[in-house]
């Protein structure tokens, strides 16, 4: 059945979490970065990190281009998969907003066909890439309220209190 997930917030890390899939804020490399992409596969290990250079091998020679989503294993995180999104940097010249609403449909899009019940997001694009929280948090959240699927739960993990009272705002 196909409605719109419930949202949550929750402050924390997103390699806590125990929803069935969770977000990586990913570099189109796929080869790892700094901040989500940095603690997820520090924490979730090296067999996440082997399946994004398979990706890399088949499907995503030139890299996952930005707004779309790819799953991966989750390795030893609490969660099953980890599906890869690439944001834009706020700084770029492209429909940027666009691409961010893209990152967050095509990972519910992905993780529908998964069978993912719970997807737990960080708030894409706001950090190395700069977006403005506020402005990021309205993208995520009207996105994710605009979208049906068959996931029953969305969760968004803000790494901080100002993260956390952006995105509490928007829910308001
Ligand atoms: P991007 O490159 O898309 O900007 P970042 O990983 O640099 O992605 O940051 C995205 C957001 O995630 C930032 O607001 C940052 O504070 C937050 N963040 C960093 N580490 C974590 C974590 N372990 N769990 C949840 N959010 C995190």
């Amino acid at each position: 059945m196909t409605g719109q997930p419930a949202i949550t917030l929750v402050r924390g890390d997103i390699t806590e979490q125990d929803a069935d899939a969770v977000v990586n804020a990913a570099n189109s490399s796929l080869l790892g970065g700094g901040g989500v992409d940095g603690a997820i596969h520090r924490r979730g290990g090296p067999e996440i990190l082997q399946d994004c250079r398979r990706l890399r091998a088949s499907r995503h020679g030139a890299g996952l281009p930005t707004g779309q989503a790819v799953a991966t294993t989750a390795g030893r995180l609490p969660a099953r998969w980890v599906i890869h999104t690439v944001g834009p940097v706020h700084s770029t010249t492209e429909d940027r907003g666009a691409l961010l609403a893209s990152c967050y449909r095509e990972s519910l899009r992905v993780a529908d066909e998964l069978g993912a019940c719970t997807v737990a997001f960080p708030a894409i694009s706001t950090g190395v890439y700069r977006w403005p929280m506020d402005d990021a948090a309205r993208i995520a959240v009207e996105t994710v309220r605009g979208t049906r699927a068959a996931v029953e739960e969305v969760r968004f993990v803000l790494f901080d209190d100002r993260a956390y009272q952006a995105f509490a705002r928007q829910l308001e």
